[in-house]
């Protein structure tokens, strides 16, 4: 285990999304709480493909997430709308009764 260049032993793995390093593991000072800014690496650096495909992929799978947000919530709002729909069919049944349909 690597020792930080302020001396601190309490080291953490931290995990880059920069675009630079997507995905690349290093290990991060945790001092006081608060990072001195010492960082180093744990895994090995990526192969330039990687770097040039990682951060695409990423953005996909953001926009993807996004959109499946999106659906969940008008999927709840349509059980809502039908929900209310037979809750009005209903009052209608009971005061109404049979005569109407
Ligand atoms: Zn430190």
């Amino acid at each position: 285990m690597p020792i930080c260049a302020c001396g601190n032993c309490d080291l953490a793995i931290v995990t880059s999304w920069s675009d630079r390093n997507p995905g690349r593991r290093f290990w991060s000072c945790l001092r006081n709480e608060r990072r001195c800014g010492w960082i180093g690496w744990f895994d090995e650096p990526m192969c330039l493909r990687s770097v040039e495909v990682i951060p695409g992929l990423i953005r996909s799978m953001n926009k993807l997430q996004e959109s499946l947000q999106q659906a969940t919530l008008q999927a709840r709002m349509y059980k809502l709308i039908i929900l209310f729909s037979w809750g009005l069919f209903a009052i209608h049944y009971l005061k109404h009764g049979r005569s109407c349909l």
